[in-house]
């Protein structure tokens, strides 16, 4: 059975799939919108983030029967289509937890120490000292809204830091889980107008868009700070751009936007802002265990 790789994944997962007896198809290196002409004699195809699985991929490729996601969101995978024609469709939900919760971390820090604005100015021949003054992590009150996979790994890294955690979601830990990781829940606006720093870790659905807008921003601390490394779209952009001008908000740091890739915003005017471009899942071990998890569970799925 034939397994095309369209998009790169860890050397580890493709050596995983020969020994299991596949054979491998190298697409990664065609053009996105040839892909769907390589596809007819596919089994299984395994994409990232890049590749879109639309309709007509899926009707070209006429003996699929699994499309494996290396990583969590399946954005760019038409699923109900897929499974209307019997095809599965596999991620790797938490392969990367780990990898999102330390650059999380590092945002906060990058944020409340002016990392990336005291490397930019030292960079342009200043030497920003006086302009550096930051806060510490210790002793503030971290909230976490979305405790799931990702938000968890943030809990336990922010206690370590002597933050004090709350958090909000729809479906509540159990009491030994909120004991172990140490966290406290609070209704949304309690969190929103407790927290110094509020990091978000929850899916963009029709509910959860813009759940940080100007109402509630306004609810919060003077001087707080936003982390948005969860999906664009959930913190309302203009209305955290007025925050962060205003000196409402003390920073705010985003790894995914309203719009990617973001080639232009008047967020770059800011320096109380860091800004990455959707490198939370980004780390080589993170990335080694979704090729690993993704390769394993086509295998599964072909064989099954
Ligand atoms: P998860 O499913 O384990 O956790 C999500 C949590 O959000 C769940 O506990 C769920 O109950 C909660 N939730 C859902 N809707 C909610 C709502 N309306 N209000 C409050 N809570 C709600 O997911 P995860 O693996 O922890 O991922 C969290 C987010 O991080 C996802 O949006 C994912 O796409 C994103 N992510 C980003 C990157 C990146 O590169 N920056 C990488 C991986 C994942």
């Amino acid at each position: 059975m034939k397994v095309g790789i369209c998009d790169p994944i860890a050397k580890e997962g493709v050596e995983l799939l020969k020994k299991e007896g596949f054979e491998v198809v190298d697409l990664t290196g065609l053009p996105k919108d040839e892909l769907s002409n390589h596809v007819r004699d596919l089994d299984a195809i395994i994409v990232r983030s890049a590749t879109k699985v639309r309709k007509e991929m899926i009707d070209a490729a006429e003996k699929l029967k699994a499309i494996g996601r290396a990583g969590v969101g399946l954005d760019n995978i038409d699923v109900e289509y897929a499974k209307s024609k019997g095809i599965k469709v596999i991620n790797t939900p938490g392969a990367t937890s780990i990898s999102v919760a330390e650059l999380t971390i590092g945002l906060i820090l990058a944020v409340m120490r002016k990392i990336a604005y005291a490397d930019r100015e030292m960079r342009n021949g200043a030497w920003p000292k006086k302009k550096c003054k930051g806060i510490e992590m210790y002793g503030k009150t971290l909230g976490i809204i979305g405790i799931g996979r990702i938000g968890r790994e943030v809990a336990k890294r922010a206690t370590a830091f002597g933050m004090k955690v709350i958090y909000y979601d729809v479906y509540r830990p159990d009491e030994s889980t909120e004991k172990e990781l140490a966290i406290e829940f609070r209704e949304l606006d309690a969190l929103v107008s407790e927290a110094d720093v509020i990091t978000l870790h929850l899916p963009l659905t029709p509910e959860t868009k813009h759940l940080i807008n100007k109402e509630r921003i306004e609810m919060m601390k003077d001087g707080a700070i936003i982390i948005n490394a969860a999906r664009g779209g959930i913190v309302d952009e203009n209305a955290l751009y007025e925050a962060l001008k205003s000196g409402k908000l003390y920073g705010a740091a985003l790894d995914v936007y309203e719009n990617e890739p973001l080639k232009e915003s008047k967020l770059f005017e800011l320096d109380n802002i860091v800004l990455t471009p959707h490198i939370g899942a980004q780390a080589k071990e993170g990335q080694t265990r979704a090729g690993i998890e993704v390769a394993k569970k086509i295998a599964e799925a072909l064989k099954s």
